[in-house]
């Protein structure tokens, strides 16, 4: 089972101070920033996802890419340009998120065959056009014309992909879309796409679908898959149900969830093998834009607000060294909360006692937990939240890695 991560231009700075929270003044970004591949180890996943749309811009405005590195990632092709291992696999697609508001797909089949072939991926799968619906089986409720004609055009172009691979000699592995709303519907569109050739198909969509679902998909295709034809999850990460999945013929998958919860998600930040907790929050007074509302608007202050967060990372650092205790940290987050947290919010303070006493960064074997100590469960700028993501993908990888297959 391969696990990809999908590229966001998710990178930290290794010479961030985090006593000062601020860069070196040495450091070139484009130089020195670094991929998780290239932080942590054993690195958190089997290969790469890269997206046309996050890359080129989409209709609703530029990618995640500004333009001199959008040049970069062409002329040094994918495996150059994020300093990839021998090991790491890669991967294209579209990035039919991006353009689900549309009424058709905003590629052609060959600038999207010159996107994979030119930046050199292992693999590209096929333009699809997401149908958001599911229409679970033994149910009467007919699919919307929208969604027919969304598996139309998804089929029309992987029939149209393939054929100009096979045409122009790619070397890229061509791997099929297949969307569906339904049971049925996806397996119909398996069938079809192993007809005109593909050996691995990438199911879309079931982003919303629960696991029960998604196995119910997977049953159906199952009546029709031929035996060499591998599967890979769009967008989706259930490790719980993994084992069950592979046993449907599903070989690899995508997810930015684990990483993206780190510092998306209100309460489950940091994983661990059996457990998550909450990241402590302790916003910058400069960076917050509701701490600087509220302080223009005169409600704070702001000699008060960094006194408040001064004291409250000197206690969590305190408390790192054991130089105090949970109680004391508790007090300076409470001060510091009480000025922050509007008055819809809910305090923290109950779950972060839960965070500190059982201390997960301390037994975590990554290497980055290792190095920053209690900073990483520092909710805060991104370089302490991305490395809290990237740590959560070690979390999955090794998840991962303690499954049977087979
Ligand atoms: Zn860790």
């Amino acid at each position: 089972m391969k696990f990809y991560f999908p590229d966001s231009q998710d990178l930290v700075s290794p010479t961030y101070d985090f006593v000062n929270d601020e860069y070196s003044p040495y450091r070139v970004r484009q130089r020195d920033d670094v991929y998780a591949h290239q932080v942590v180890t054993p690195i958190p996943y089997d290969g790469i996802l890269v997206s046309k749309a996050v890359v080129d811009g989409s209709v609703k405005g530029s990618g995640k890419y500004s333009s001199p590195q959008r040049e970069r990632f062409y002329r040094l092709g994918v495996r150059n340009f994020f300093r990839l291992p021998e090991a790491c696999a890669t991967i294209g697609d579209c990035g039919a998120f991006n353009y689900i508001d549309e009424e058709r797909p905003p590629y052609e089949v060959d600038e999207v065959m010159d996107f994979y072939g030119r930046c050199g991926f292992d693999a590209g799968i096929s333009i699809d056009h997401i149908i958001f619906g599911y229409i679970p089986e033994e149910s009467d409720k007919q699919p919307e014309d929208a969604w027919i004609t969304r598996q139309q055009i998804s089929l029309e172009l992987a029939e149209e992909f393939i054929t100009a691979t096979r045409k122009s000699g790619a070397h890229f592995e061509p791997v099929g879309a297949a969307q569906g709303w339904g049971p049925q519907s996806y397996a119909h569109s398996v069938k079809q796409l192993q007809k005109m050739g593909y050996r691995r198909i990438a199911l879309g969509g079931m982003v919303p679908l629960k696991s029960h679902e998604i196995l119910s998909c997977l049953r159906a295709i199952d009546d029709i898959r031929s035996p060499g034809t591998g599967l890979h999850l769009l967008g989706i990460n259930r490790v719980d149900s993994m084992e069950q999945f592979a046993r449907h013929g599903v070989t690899s998958f995508d997810s930015t969830s684990a990483f993206r919860q780190a510092f998306m998600d209100d309460r489950n930040n940091y994983h661990s093998a059996t457990d998550s907790y909450t990241a402590i929050r302790v916003p910058q007074v400069d960076g917050n834009p509701a701490l600087k509302r509220l302080i223009l608007s005169g409600n704070v202050s702001q000699a008060e607000a960094i006194a408040a967060e001064r004291a409250s990372l000197r206690a969590l650092r305190e408390f790192d060294r054991e130089d105090t205790s949970i109680e004391e940290v508790l007090t300076a987050l409470g001060t510091y909360e009480s000025l922050v947290l509007g008055p819809k919010k809910k305090s923290y303070l109950e779950v972060y006692e839960r965070t500190l006493s059982d201390a997960p960064w301390r037994i975590c074997p990554c290497a980055l937990c290792e190095k920053h100590g209690i900073e990483i469960v520092i909710f805060r700028g991104s370089e302490r939240n991305k490395r809290r993501g990237f740590h959560n993908l070690t979390v999955l990888e090794a998840k991962m890695r303690s499954l049977t297959f087979g």
